[in-house]
């Protein structure tokens, strides 16, 4: 069964809606990025195709917008799947009229990392790349075209490799949404053969991991992936990609209230950086309830980022962008309806 007519090309189209003539495929296409909502809209197909396409798909989109909440500089919206679980997707703006789309790769996350609210959900199914493409047109339709792409939603992106490439392929086609490859961002827990997987794709996607402690023992504790890939290992995948990429990789810190916020903790983290060229993307934890965690304190945050000064590590300190709308990293975890 097909959920998603998206991520698909024109000749692709044509096929699996039998239209009759070939350029029909490339009508519906761009209709279809443009965020046609029924075949009945597009009215460059001839009356009896879209009456036929009409009756076969009541609506274009698979996926249906259930809810919107806006902050300041973002917009989080939920989006309900044909077999009815609900994903969630953000449109973050940094002000000056530049919109990144933060979308999710899954529905639900099997890494299980303790401080994330979507690891508390388990995976329920992984999503298609048509479902993936449909998040950026459903925040397009917000008003506001995007430029950039974070996987940073709901999922762990690299246990959904296929789809995930996919859409990335998709959102960079030239005679489609055009996006460029840099102007994306992958974002791992660090799942060191998906890592060099992508990194042979030799597509210059850009790769953040989330690090969150630079110490074997604290990081096995807070996320499992590390019991698999340790930081060794991590490592080495890491030192290959930026072999093969030559990119700045982004290592997301969440800053966890007396965890990962000492003298030790920045030491460990200088090491591990050793050897490679990264920034370090500091995101003090936001509060979900039950995770048995707590937000540094202020005074904590200032004095990690001192000690990071004294280690001359690049950091930079995320601006808490969405948090009032809950929709901060691992804090997506929308729930079925019903
Ligand atoms: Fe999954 Fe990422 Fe949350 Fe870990 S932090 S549970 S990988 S969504």
């Amino acid at each position: 069964m097909i959920r998603s007519l998206y991520a698909r090309n024109p000749e692709e189209l044509s096929r699996i809606l039998s239209l009759e003539k070939p350029f029909y495929g490339k009508i519906v296409y761009s209709s279809l990025l443009k965020g046609a909502e029924s075949f009945d809209e597009i009215k460059q197909l001839p009356k009896e195709t879209r009456e036929r396409l009409s009756k076969q798909y009541k609506r274009i989109p698979s996926l249906t917008l259930v809810d919107a909440k806006y902050g300041n500089s973002a917009v989080k919206l939920a989006l309900e799947l044909s077999d009815g679980a609900v994903i969630e997707c953000v449109r973050l703006s940094d002000g000056k009229d530049r919109y990144t789309a933060c979308l999710s790769s899954q529905v639900g996350c099997a890494m299980g990392c303790s401080f994330c609210k979507t690891g508390t959900m388990g995976l329920e199914r992984n999503l298609e790349s048509g479902e993936i493409v449909e998040q950026l047109i459903a925040i397009e339709k917000l008003g506001k075209k995007v430029s950039n792409i974070v996987f940073m939603g709901m999922g762990e992106p690299l246990n959904n490799f296929q789809e995930v490439v996919k859409a990335i392929f998709e959102f960079h086609r030239e005679r489609g949404l055009n996006i460029s490859y840099r102007k994306m961002t992958l974002s791992t827990c660090g799942i060191a053969p998906a890592i060099l997987r992508l990194s042979e794709l030799k597509i210059p996607v850009r790769l953040a991991v989330s690090l969150v402690s630079a110490d074997d023992r604290t990081r096995s504790d807070l996320m499992k992936v590390n019991r698999a890939y340790p930081l060794s290992e991590l490592k080495k995948a890491l030192i290959s990609f930026q072999h093969i990429q030559d990119k700045r990789i982004t290592l997301e810190y969440c800053m966890l209230g007396g965890v990962n916020t000492d003298e030790k903790s920045a030491d460990d983290l200088m090491r591990f950086i050793r050897g490679l060229d990264v920034l370090v993307n500091l995101i003090p934890w936001n509060p979900v309830e039950n995770l048995g965690y707590r937000a540094p304190e202020k005074r904590e945050i200032d004095s990690f980022l001192r000690l990071l000064d004294e280690r001359r590590i690049r950091y930079s300190l995320r601006r808490e962008k969405g948090q009032r709308e809950s929709a901060a990293c691992g804090q997506l975890a929308a729930k079925r309806k019903g």
